[in-house]
């Protein structure tokens, strides 16, 4: 199907571009107005009012066509869900390490040149090479954090007392204060590089001072770390 056709959404379409195709599909839902919602780089849906004509949505989907190809060509490829098998590859400190797996007791988890060597009872069990390998970066986490963070808390000159470190795994985070000389790091944040790990305990170690993201946290933050934007870009990447 190309642009400027007739959509015929109803059974759900393909719009084909040169390069690959999006597949259109149609929601019905209980709202008032139609809204289109990319879910990836080629899957798009409609969701459209539970009465609302057919072709006024044909209607609707050919007015935003361009649009809707233009988002989802933006729209970051959906990232393939992280394996722990022989071989796979992991970051530690920014360095890409491939997993080698072993058989036997007691449980091991360390560097060696390029792998991560993780010995356990099961290593054809990825969900338990997953719980060892991210119990590793927790204990890594714990040993180093805390002596990092009060290092680059002298940075700052201002009497102020280097706050407690807790270690856990966080979905959406890289770090979090409460507000009470205690910040809150994940765990992963062992797989970046020691410049980006830098950054996420700066930019707590700035909320200890300022606690939202105002003007005068910017500001702290720009004098103690003056590239924090290319590390922020590098730790987004
Ligand atoms: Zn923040």
């Amino acid at each position: 199907m190309s642009m400027g056709q007739s959509l015929a959404v109803a059974n759900g379409c393909r719009v084909q571009l040169p390069s690959r195709e999006i597949q259109l599909s149609v929601k019905r839902q209980s709202r008032k107005t139609i809204a289109i919602h990319i879910l990836s780089k080629d899957e798009v849906e409609v969701r459209a009012p539970l009465k609302c004509a057919w072709r006024e949505i044909d209607r609707f989907v050919d007015q935003k066509m361009a649009w809707i190809v233009k988002a989802a060509e933006e729209c970051e490829p959906a990232k393939p869900p992280t394996r722990y098998l022989e071989n796979s590859i992991h970051r530690y400190l920014g360095e890409e390490l491939r997993l080698s797996l072993v058989r036997g007791k007691p449980a091991f988890v360390g560097v060696d040149n390029d792998f991560i060597v993780l010995r356990c009872m099961d290593p054809g069990n990825e969900t338990l090479v997953r719980k060892h390998l991210e119990a590793w970066y927790r204990r890594q986490a714990e040993r180093h954090l805390p002596a990092r963070i009060a290092w680059l808390n002298r940075l700052f000159v201002d009497g102020v007392n280097v706050p407690r470190v807790t270690v856990r795994k966080m979905k959406a985070r890289w770090g979090s204060c409460d507000g009470r000389n205690e910040v809150c790091i994940n765990s992963l944040l062992m797989s970046k590089s020691q410049d980006e790990i830098d950054l996420v305990l700066v930019h707590e170690l700035c909320h200890l001072r300022h606690f939202s993201h105002d003007k005068s946290f910017y500001g702290l933050l720009g004098r103690v770390m003056p590239d924090w934007q290319a590390r922020e870009k590098a730790l987004q990447a």
